[in-house]
């Protein structure tokens, strides 16, 4: 298959999320979503990194600042990274914020303001 370019935001930071089916993945998506709309990280395209497409994968690693976000402690979207020998610098998981994973997908405002806030305390470290 043809390497096409990605059309994900470009910027030193990047942020990827595990989008998982579940309410955390959805609120790990939607927080990546907002960290984009807040011009803090760039939201990078994941599943280009966990399907090796090359071009996605180096600019994944020539990110100044690579922001995992998990629903859970499975940390699919670290281990997908990993597995492309990419270190994520910062790593949230959302059940780690006392958010109870459930399998509603629904992304609850509240707790993505909690992720919002954590990553940002993470950037100011
Ligand atoms: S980290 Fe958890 S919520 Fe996210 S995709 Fe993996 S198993 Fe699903």
């Amino acid at each position: 298959m043809e390497d096409k370019k990605c059309l994900c935001r470009n910027g030193d930071i990047k942020v990827v999320a595990c989008s998982g089916a579940s309410n955390v993945g959805q609120i790990a998506n939607q927080s990546a979503i907002e960290l984009a709309k807040d011009n803090v990280a760039g939201f990078f395209c994941l599943a280009g990194v966990g399907a090796h497409i090359k071009g996605m994968v180096k600019s994944a690693k020539e990110a100044g600042l690579m922001i995992a976000i998990d629903g859970c402690p499975v940390q699919c979207a670290a281990k997908t990274l990993q597995h492309a020998e990419i270190e994520p610098a910062i790593q949230i998981v959302v059940t780690e914020l006392g958010i109870e994973k459930s399998p509603d997908l629904v992304h609850d405002e509240k707790a993505c303001i909690k992720v919002l806030e954590k990553v940002k305390e993470e950037l100011a470290a």
